[in-house]
């Protein structure tokens, strides 16, 4: 297969999209951002070994991924996916099927999701990267940030965490999108669960100047343990503060309160009183 014949199957399954005025085939893309919209862009890169094993993930699940993270950060921010461009380096293995399975579960999410691929790029290589950037747009002003916490502010989780950790993923995350555009104008601040609630409560209160106290665990998935519910990754749920009450459920979702904002050590994390620290470092390090 030639990076021509791949590159033009591919600019046929990608098709157009909204906004799309020039897609895949041009030297650039030509995309139209929606009236009193901003453009909220993130790139993310998924490498062989390191965030998947050919060994234990399909390339289905693999390509629908790839495209998943990028649209859990845009959720993050309240926003709406709508165009992404994709670089892979290809080792010779990967040529062929796996290629076809990667772009079918990639592409699936992306129309589930209303996001059109408008370009890329394509290399050999000894090791199957995948480079992602997604672009997505808020309303002017609107976007959830992490930085907009403030002292009083009640710390809530979307669903269930610790289930990628316990389950090493088997498919791809659900990202929050509907959840992540309903909070905007309810959440102070908001930010997707990648790293592990730990880490990345510490780095939303980092961003904000605030300190955080848990008062509870947070809710865990089936199998999951404590830890990893509060140090695994990959979780892909939402992490926001509010003023406002929350309900229970968001569409079926479970939302719960697991804590308050604080004024004081910036970036300093509590569990029940105890310091919490980052990843769990201190833990595991004991463990061991
Ligand atoms: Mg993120």
């Amino acid at each position: 297969v030639s990076e021509i014949d791949i590159l033009r199957r591919l600019a046929t399954l990608a098709g157009g999209g909204k906004g799309v005025v020039r897609g895949i085939g041009d030297d650039c893309a030509i995309l139209r951002i929606p009236q009193g919209a901003e453009l909220l862009i993130h790139t993310d890169m998924l490498i062989e070994d390191v965030h998947f094993r050919r060994r234990t993930h399909s390339a289905k699940a693999i390509g629908a991924k790839t495209l998943a993270r990028g649209l859990s950060d845009v959720a993050a921010m309240g926003g709406t996916p709508r165009w992404a461009l994709l670089s892979l380096a290809v080792p010779g293995w990967a040529e062929g099927r796996f290629l076809k399975a990667f772009y079918d579960g990639l592409l699936a999410l992306g129309k589930q999701h209303g996001v059109a691929l408008v370009g890329g790029d394509l290399a050999k290589s000894d090791r199957l990267s995948a480079d992602i950037v997604i672009l997505g747009t808020a309303p002017i002003g609107q976007a959830l940030r992490r930085d907009t916490a403030k002292p009083g502010d009640g710390i809530y989780v979307s669903g269930a965490l610790g289930h990628a950790a316990a389950s090493r993923w088997r498919e791809a995350p659900e990202p929050r999108l509907a959840l992540g555009r309903w909070l905007r104008g309810r959440a102070t601040a908001c930010m997707d669960l990648s790293d592990g609630l730990s880490i990345d409560l510490h780095r939303l209160c980092w961003e904000s100047k605030v300190s955080a106290g848990l008062d509870r665990e947070p809710p865990r998935a089936l199998q999951a343990t404590p830890d990893q519910a509060l140090h695994g990754g990959e979780d892909y749920e939402l992490l926001f503060t509010t003023t406002k009450k929350m309900p229970k459920r968001y569409r079926g979702l479970a939302i719960t309160r697991v804590g308050t904002i604080m004024a004081g050590s910036r970036g300093r994390v509590t569990l029940l009183g105890k310091e919490l620290k980052a990843g769990g470092w201190d833990h595991f390090r004991k463990a061991r």
